[in-house]
């Protein structure tokens, strides 16, 4: 069944949403097939890897990886064990690391389930080499994050300590990649290059998805991308390479019209300065539709799409529901019950985020679990 479809005001049961939900995400697994065949592609002769974490960046794990997998995605990245283990129930066969490592008392289940820890500590690597020895586990080295992984000048030390495992990857991790001209990634190159030396039979790796599009091509053997894999610009300023994954429409609930001087939401941050025609749309922050895209303060308005046109929301997003004035498109565009275009072709993850001052992982990663769902090109 297709949400184009206009189901009748009266057969309920025509309702692309089972339940009559009024929020639908749709999440296009070939798009997301295709962005990672496309990133492959750019790093061959590496590996392409794929970034799974939680819960696929708020896109639904199981779906996600059976795409990828269909796709010939061999080797995921988890950040923890739970997350893991998870994998692992989906991808039998598949090589999982977990960025998280191995924390105290986590061994046991790491090793039932075939789970490779990075290591990112020296202490780390002495406890993982003492419980598991001749086990297959990564190693990052932290070139400018100082966050997880060893320092540069411990590498050799590092080399020394694992030398009772079977150390399967090296790794770092960018500071900002998104920024081609930023001098701090040559930095971590060159730092890499030198900590690598320490482990020359090890592949390693270092590209996630805008470290992919840096003009070093720093692919080395494997590359792990998660954002671009979901439709996010790895190259912020110009133009997207990759597809977008996911759409979030929202049905009208009510339209109504409201004088000049009358206001709209909590706090009356808008008021019409002409007679304005509303709908007021089911989902709101509660839904992981940012707070701050609200109208107000000047800032551009988030504009959904409505039959085509764009709408701009007025006044402040509630926590299920929010309010488009559609004054300036044709009147006859909307009905109670029409499914209206929040993200998707129009606005972007990026836009989106770039309205509400936040970034695109983290409007992924916070899409509520109160939209209906709806998997396509499975
Ligand atoms: C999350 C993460 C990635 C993926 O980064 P994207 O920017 O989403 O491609 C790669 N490596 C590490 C260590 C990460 O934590």
């Amino acid at each position: 069944m297709s949400v184009r479809e206009k189901p009748s005001p009266l057969s309920l049961g025509a309702s692309p949403c089972d339940a009559g939900e009024v929020a639908l995400l749709t999440i296009d697994l070939a798009a997301l097939a295709r962005n990672w065949k496309l990133l492959a592609e750019r790093s061959a002769p590496a590996e392409c890897a794929a970034v799974v974490k939680a819960d696929a960046y708020g896109l639904g794990l199981e779906p996600v990886m059976r795409a990828l997998l269909a796709a010939g995605c061999r080797t995921f990245f988890v950040a923890t064990a739970a997350e893991g283990v998870q994998a692992r129930a989906i991808a039998r066969d598949a090589v999982l690391y977990m960025f998280n490592g191995a924390p105290p008392g986590s061994g046991p289940l790491l090793l039932s389930h075939e789970l490779r820890p990075v290591l990112n500590s020296l202490d780390e690597i002495a406890e993982w080499a003492a419980l598991a020895p001749g086990t297959p586990a990564a190693l990052h080295i932290d070139t400018g994050m100082s966050r997880l992984g060893v320092a540069p000048p411990d590498a050799g030390v590092a080399a020394e300590l694992a030398r009772g495992l079977s150390l399967q990857l090296v790794m770092s991790h960018f500071v900002s990649s998104q920024q081609p001209e930023n001098r701090c990634n040559d930095r971590q190159i060159a730092q890499f290059a030198l900590a690598r030396a320490h482990f020359p039979e090890v592949a390693a790796s270092f590209a996630n998805s805008s470290g992919i599009f840096l003009p070093h091509r720093p692919h080395l053997d494997l590359v792990r991308p998660g954002y671009a894999l979901y439709g996010g610009n790895p190259t912020p300023g110009k133009p997207n390479p990759m597809r977008p994954v996911v759409k979030l429409e929202a049905r009208i609930l009510a339209l109504r019209e409201i004088k000049p001087g009358e206001s709209v939401g909590y706090d009356a941050t808008w008021t019409a300065s002409r007679p304005s025609r509303l709908a007021a749309l089911g989902l709101g922050y509660a839904d992981g539709l940012p707070w701050g895209v609200s109208s107000g303060a000047g800032a551009e308005p988030l504009e959904a799409l409505v039959s085509g046109f764009r709408c701009p929301i007025v006044g402040r997003v509630s926590m299920d529901a929010i309010v488009l004035d559609l004054t300036e498109a044709p009147s006859f565009i909307a009905q109670r019950g029409d499914f209206v275009e929040i993200l998707g072709e129009t606005t972007g993850v990026d836009a989106l985020a770039e309205r509400a001052g936040t970034i695109g992982y983290e409007i992924l990663t916070r899409l509520g679990r109160r939209y209906a769902r709806r998997y396509v090109g499975g």
